[in-house]
């Protein structure tokens, strides 16, 4: 996973003119916490693990961000994903902050019991500094809606019924319609978007997705449904692939009984780092960090990468596609459906009212192709990057937050 990298911010920074007390301010995390997590284990000893939520800044309203339970968590990894949710919180025009936290654990080994065990604990040992005007957690890789009910519930027994102090419940428990799909509902809006600007005839376009969590899931869902050929999608075993486009619906059944990928009879086996390299039109890289470097950048075939992933590109990588002219859309903009509708959740459990599926998704299709507009057209006027004009948009408004505030 990757150690905390500045490259896009130190980019950005480059071309917009900020104090230096000021970058140096949303260089680091305003706040970070470590937590060492013991958990009685369900054959009786007791394990201890390693739990962080660091909060980068808060100038622009409460933090935000998710919780991932993954082995290769780290401080330096959340960190640097703290800081994106300062961008893209701003970028979207969302009144929150950025944050980000985790447990270095692999949920897979974990029984509920035990999982429960450790996110009660992680709650009890972060509960000083969240709460629905001070931070709100999200789900993010390795947590699901289920993690954010027995967070609110843990919460809750400590500073009463809060339902607004996570996002990403159940709808049961004040989640909000549309939460569950919004990142990935996310992706394919703003695909839509590129879409119409480089002419694209949707049942002509080949989509390659890497991942079939939450994210990958949607995005591969969707794309079938607007008529985009999906011809490979992969999970952690591996992908499947077939030129002609995958039956999704029926990728879909295979995987709610074996729970497995590579294996879908209407497919070709293939690996993840294949999966990457194909010849396809969009790939969408919906996994994890660092999934594109130097190593297969040059291999790419892809014209135009939809980053559904947090950091899913390397830096260097970041260059090399560059220069082959390759279009990116960045995370902070690809991926905002799910911190847009978490924003929506938010309000509504403030508001306590609901609203419903089809007046999210709506604002969450007007808010997506907001931003795509903004940061596409700052990229043609200046010629940059879609990257640097994101990052730009997004630290510009948190500087400014910032100075208003008179903390610099
Ligand atoms: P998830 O845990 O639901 O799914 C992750 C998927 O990636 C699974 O299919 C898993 O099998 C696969 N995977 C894991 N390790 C892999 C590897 N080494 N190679 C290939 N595939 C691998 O996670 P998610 O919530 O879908 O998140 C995916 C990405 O999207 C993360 O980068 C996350 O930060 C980002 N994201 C998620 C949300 C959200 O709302 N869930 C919002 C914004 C961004």
């Amino acid at each position: 996973m990757s150690t905390q990298d500045h490259t896009f911010f130190e980019k950005a920074v480059s071309r917009i003119s900020l104090s230096s007390g000021t970058s140096d301010l949303l260089r680091k995390p305003w706040r970070e916490l470590t937590v060492s997590l013991p958990i009685r284990m369900d054959n009786g000893t007791v394990k201890v693990f390693e739990g962080y939520r660091i909060q980068h800044n808060g100038a622009r309203g409460p933090y935000k961000g998710g919780i991932r339970y993954h082995p290769e968590a780290n401080k330096e990894e959340i960190a640097t994903l703290a800081s994106l949710m300062s961008w893209k919180t701003a970028l979207l025009n969302l009144p929150f902050g950025g944050a980000k936290g985790g447990i270095q654990c692999d949920p897979t080994s974990l029984s509920e019991n035990e999982l429960k065990r450790l996110t009660q604990r992680y709650i009890h040992s972060i509960e000083h500094i969240i709460g629905p005007q001070r931070d709100i957690p999200a789900p993010d890789m390795g947590t699901s809606e289920k993690t954010m009910g027995w967070m609110m519930d843990t919460y809750g027994q400590l500073h009463g019924y809060q339902p607004a102090c996570v996002t990403g419940k159940p709808i049961e428990l004040g989640g909000s319609l549309g939460r569950n799909s919004a990142t990935g509902r996310g992706v394919i809006y703003i695909l839509n978007e590129v879409a119409k600007d480089f002419k694209l005839e949707k049942k002509e376009t080949r989509v390659a997705i890497q991942g079939f969590g939450n994210v990958g899931a949607w995005a591969a869902q969707l794309a079938y449904e607007s008529g985009y050929s999906v011809i490979a999608v992969s999970d952690v075993f591996g992908g499947t692939y077939n030129p002609e486009g995958l039956n999704i619906p029926e990728l879909f059944n295979h995987y709610a009984e074996s729970g497995k990928i590579p294996t879908f009879k209407l497919g070709t086996s293939i690996s993840n780092s294949e999966l990457l390299t194909l010849n396809t039109d969009i790939l969408i890289p919906a996994a994890i960090e660092n999934s594109i470097t130097e190593t297969n950048a040059s291999e790419i075939t892809a014209g135009i990468i939809v980053e559904a992933a947090n950091h899913p590109i390397t830096p260097q990588a970041d260059e090399i596609l560059e220069s082959r002219n390759i279009t990116v859309i960045p995370d902070i903009l690809a991926n905002a459906g799910g911190v847009t509708v978490s924003y929506f959740e938010w309000t509504q459990n403030i508001q306590q009212f609901q609203w419903d599926e089809q007046r999210i998704n709506r604002e969450l299709l007007s808010r997506m192709v907001a931003a795509y507009t903004q940061v596409r057209k700052k990229s043609l006027e200046e010629d940059i990057s879609l990257r640097q004009a994101a990052f730009q948009i997004g630290i510009g408004k948190v500087a400014k937050a910032v100075e208003l505030r008179g903390f610099v």
